[in-house]
């Protein structure tokens, strides 16, 4: 089906189709995309893809897939470095777009967020081009290590952070030679649509970059059971990794999975405070829907009355409010069954008997907005400190030591995140030794070097990203050893 649909979301004109071999192409069915800031205000219809809009996506990466690879990573690079130039420069249409889409903070997506999307390009466009092959002797041999493209690949997004997340797994695949085929998530898709007009406008050529729009267990699905898809890179619930995983072993795909996260953030005796309670604080940030998040805040008894006292002035500093105004500070969820999910949680939460020390409820009845949460719970086998909630809900517990705290900070199934806040330096080497997580954070919070392995242990994940280590997941490595005395004649 022809597309041509086009919503105007705050003055942006966005597509509402697929974007498939560089042309856009409509469904007969839609789903319906509204603004988390106004849920009567719908933004559009979105074409809702299915099976046959999935194997036709992966046929187009199927027909760009030799045109791209032979450019190399010197020719990739150069049009990753313009897709990066034009994000730069479209930052105001993306973050009106993300903004209405997803209700992420206008200020922080135009300071921050956006702009990291264009850092992802460019570093990876950097490091493929600049990656240096290990060569070595032995046995008589000289070995070379080679990164060969590894075809077809599916990026399957979830709705927070869309466009940061999508670009992130996204200019890795590119940058290594592969085409892609890039589903983001339902409740956010628009700012992923406005990037394949910006990639056309880059010069990436028609099937390299494909986008996708429907729902998960629909073209989502479709996409990673396709066998002639060669790696699958997803981001979302552990529950939908286990389902892509599935899919993935069935065609003997490698796969990454970015999953959940309940992180802990601790809190020794000897800490700043100040800084522990401010970016505790934080934790709020996004409406608390971020997974890196340190939602289990975990405190010595020492200084535990202390840091609440600072953390709550920290919390009460936030504004809840409409995410376009700069003053805003907490957002509103970003949808309805989410808003009822984070109510569930907090409900049971106070019926299992659980102290709810400031929050629980929704800020107003008629928005997405839940007030910023802080629960004590009964003992750590609560469901509030095991279970990610990916709201604006935190837990607070005691330790009496180090010990404590490490038991405390590894005892659920994830291991996305730690942070861990200490003036004492042989401690937090123990504790970087300690804890078991793909990320620790001593005495700050995201700071993201793109450099570095990125991923979680346990239920937050399978694989690393981030670097060389995505670039070494996004091609095949060969060996190719010559013996040292040939002679070619
Ligand atoms: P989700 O798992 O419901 O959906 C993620 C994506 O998977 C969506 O695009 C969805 O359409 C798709 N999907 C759903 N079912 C599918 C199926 N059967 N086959 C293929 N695709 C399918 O997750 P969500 O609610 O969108 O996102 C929130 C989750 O993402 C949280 O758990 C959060 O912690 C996690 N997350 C993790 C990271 C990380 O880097 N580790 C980053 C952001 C979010």
């Amino acid at each position: 089906m022809t597309g041509g649909r086009t919503a105007d979301v705050g003055g942006v004109t966005v597509s509402l189709d697929h974007y498939v071999n560089g042309r856009r192409i409509g469904s007969a069915d839609t789903f319906e995309d509204r603004s988390p800031l106004d849920w009567s205000l719908k933004l559009g219809d979105v074409a809702r893809g299915d099976a046959t809009v999935a194997r036709d996506a992966v046929t187009a990466a199927i027909g760009a897939a030799d045109g791209w690879a032979a450019l190399g990573p010197a020719g990739r690079a150069t049009i990753l470095r313009r897709l990066a130039d034009l994000i730069d420069e479209h930052v105001e249409p993306l973050a009106t777009v993300e903004c209405l889409d997803m209700a992420m903070l206008h200020e922080s997506l135009r300071a921050r967020v956006i702009g990291r999307g264009a850092r992802n390009f460019r570093a990876y466009a950097d490091l493929a081009e600049h990656h240096e092959p290990r060569r070595w002797s032995s046995n008589g041999t000289d070995n070379e290590v080679r990164r060969m493209p590894a075809g077809p690949t599916v990026v399957i997004t979830p709705w927070n952070a869309p466009f940061m997340l999508s670009t992130w797994k996204s200019a890795p695949a590119l940058a290594a030679g592969n085409t892609v085929v890039l589903k983001p998530a339902e409740w956010s898709p628009l700012s992923c649509s406005y990037l394949c007009d910006l990639a056309e406008e880059a010069g990436i050529p028609p099937g390299v970059l494909n986008v996708v729009q429907g729902l998960g267990g629909e073209v989502g699905a479709a996409l990673v059971a396709d066998p002639r898809v060669r790696r699958i890179s997803f981001t979302g619930s552990p529950e939908t990794g286990q389902l892509i995983g599935v899919a993935a072993a069935r065609n003997l795909v490698p796969f990454t999975a970015e999953l959940g996260g309940k992180g802990p953030l601790l809190v020794f005796e000897d800490a700043d405070l100040a800084a522990a309670a401010t970016t505790a604080a934080r934790m709020y940030d996004d409406a608390g829907q971020v997974c890196l998040a340190g939602t289990r805040l975990l405190v010595a008894s020492g200084v535990a009355e202390e840091f609440y006292e600072r953390f709550r002035a920290a919390t009460d500093a936030h504004v809840l409010g409409d995410s376009r105004d700069p003053a805003t500070t907490i957002s509103p969820l970003i949808h309805p069954q989410h808003l009822a999910r984070v109510e569930g949680f907090v409900e049971r939460s106070r019926v299992a008997g659980d102290t709810v020390v400031f929050g629980g409820h929704r800020w107003k009845d008629d928005g997405l907005w839940y007030e910023p949460t802080l629960i004590r719970p009964r003992d750590n086998d609560a469901e509030i400190v095991q279970s990610e909630v990916f709201g604006p809900v935190l837990t607070l517990q005691e330790f009496a030591d180090e010990d404590e705290a490490a038991a405390l900070a590894n005892s659920t199934k994830y291991g996305l995140t730690a942070m861990v806040f200490t003036r004492d330096a042989s401690r937090a080497s123990r504790l970087g030794d300690a804890l078991r997580a793909g990320t620790i954070w001593v005495n700050t919070f995201l700071v993201r070097d793109l450099t570095a392995p990125f991923g979680g242990c346990n239920a937050s994940g399978i694989g690393r990203e981030g670097g060389d280590y995505a670039l070494d997941f996004y091609s095949e490595l060969k060996t190719v050893q010559v013996r040292e005395d040939t002679t070619y004649g």
